[in-house]
């Protein structure tokens, strides 16, 4: 029997409400509160296992009444979690104290530069959005999570968000060129590359961590792409020219409020292909995921037979095109202006790709089609076994050459604690996604969720 873990008790030391409110009216902002049970508990969960009833929810409708709500909260001592959409995984939207919901109002595209290949947003601008004002100009923004139809600019900054296409356009923070943020302490700082590291202690306090610690940061931080856990101290090596932006990206709102963005939009190639390849089993597909690399594809994304047939069960037989012969694929994107040659890339990944059966998708909805089966599986691998799955193991890193015998140790330490999961994932980064079948709901349940 492992040992109880106690874990401290985040409302204990939480101010009243009360005191929050009197400080908002001060400030003139006490519309944007709501204390009700009902947008309690409406902000309690996000798509993680934890629930945690917060005190309240501000709604700013602008950026300016978000400063002020902020300001509210620190002279009243309340904790503060900002929250896009709250789709994250790990618990990282949902906190005892304050709720500062930036989704529902803070939603403009205040500026879009073709030339310059930049938008400027609100954080609660959704990533569809973005793309949606992006492509008449033949752009896009390039990190894509399932969760693009709602999650928001400011959420994915807060995450490093990446997304299948991340392989072929950088994760988030590779795409973040300024922030305007407002730090725990409350200073506002606009994080362009220009700010003077002396006029604020945030970041001269920052710059001292890291001088302190260039060694560590150095041979441990940034090894492979896919590192993205914790703070990317990487960015802030003065080889790196000690670029904030960058750094605050993954930060999951901890250090600071992001209150606008500008972002890196890239050119959204006029050809594309995609190549469906098929192995005896997903295992098989991580070891091949080197080989696809050379190739340079903007996407390779691995799944196995219990995605594609719950996929077939909840949207029905035509919902599953025909796939190559398997019980694991990897489902690959080449793009590029000139049609010959994303051609004879796509030719050459199937050639190399070691599957045992496999083709190229000529047609655009069949290859829509394949995509959104990679996209809805993600929400459902977790009614994809006899009984319920959960999310929680997420986001495993490991470097792409390891991958096949990560995922059969991985199988092989769910089969010892008598556990089930599906795993899926980004295979070109080697970042592997699994829900796992712990007996939450059984006595006994949560023993075998700590021992595994
Ligand atoms: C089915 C499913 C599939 C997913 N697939 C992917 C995937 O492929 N790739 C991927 O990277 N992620 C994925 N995710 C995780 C998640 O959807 C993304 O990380 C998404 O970008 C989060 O955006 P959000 O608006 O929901 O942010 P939220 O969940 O609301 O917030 C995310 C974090 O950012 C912080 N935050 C939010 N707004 C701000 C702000 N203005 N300032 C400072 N901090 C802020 C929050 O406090 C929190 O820590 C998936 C989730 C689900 C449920």
């Amino acid at each position: 029997m492992p040992n109880a873990v106690s874990l401290p008790n985040p409302v204990a030391e939480l101010p009243e409400v009360g005191d929050l409110r009197a400080q908002l009216r001060r400030r003139g902002v006490a519309h944007t509160l709501d204390s009700t049970r009902l947008t309690r508990a409406l902000y309690s969960s996000d798509a993680s296992l934890y629930r945690v009833v917060p005190q309240a929810v501000a709604h700013p409708r602008t950026v300016e009444e978000a400063v002020a709500v902020l300001d509210a909260a620190r002279a009243a001592g309340m904790p503060v979690t900002t929250r896009g959409a709250g789709t994250s995984c790990a618990g990282n939207a949902v906190g005892p104290g304050l709720v500062l919901d930036t989704a529902r109002h803070l939603t403009a595209i205040t500026a879009l530069d073709p030339e310059a290949r930049t938008a400027t947003v609100e954080p609660g601008v959704v990533q569809s959005s973005l793309q949606v004002a992006a492509a008449p100009h033949g752009l896009r923004f390039g990190p894509d999570p399932s969760t693009h139809n709602r999650c928001t600019i400011g959420g994915m900054i807060g995450n490093n968000a990446c997304g299948p296409r991340a392989l072929g356009y950088g994760r988030t923070a590779d795409n973040v060129v300024a922030l305007d943020v407002l730090t725990g302490s409350g200073e506002r700082i606009l994080l362009d590359g220009s700010e003077s590291v002396d006029a604020f202690a945030s970041l001269t306090a920052l710059k001292k961590v890291v001088g302190a610690n260039l060694g560590t940061i150095r041979t441990e931080f940034g090894r492979f792409g896919r590192q993205v856990s914790g703070y990317s101290l990487e960015h802030l090596l003065p080889e790196r020219r000690f670029d904030v932006a960058r750094f605050f990206a993954g930060t999951e709102g901890t250090l600071g409020v992001i209150l606008g963005a500008t972002v890196r939009l890239v050119a959204d190639a006029p050809h594309k292909l995609m190549i469906a390849l098929g192995y005896a089993s997903m295992a098989d597909a991580g070891d091949a995921a080197p080989a696809i690399l050379p190739h340079r594809p903007t996407a390779a994304e691995g799944l196995d037979r219990r995605i594609v047939e719950v996929v077939r069960r909840t949207h029905g037989e035509s919902a599953v095109p025909p796939l190559p012969r398997g019980d694991g694929w990897m489902f690959v994107e080449v793009v590029g202006d000139d049609p010959a040659e994303v051609r004879a890339r796509a030719e050459r990944v199937l050639a190399d790709g070691q599957a045992l059966d496999g083709f190229v998708v000529d047609d655009p909805r069949q290859a829509l089609a394949l995509w959104k089966i990679r996209e809805d599986g993600a929400g459902l691998a977790g009614v994809s076994l006899a009984s319920p799955a959960y999310p929680g193991w997420e986001d495993a890193a490991v470097p792409p050459e390891h991958l096949g015998s990560y995922l059969r140790d991985f199988d092989a330490l769910l089969g010892q604690h008598r556990l089930d999961g599906v795993p899926y994932g980004h295979f070109g980064d080697g970042c592997v996604h699994v829900r796992i079948d712990f007996p939450l709901t059984t006595a006994g349940g949560d023993a075998v969720h700590r021992a595994f």
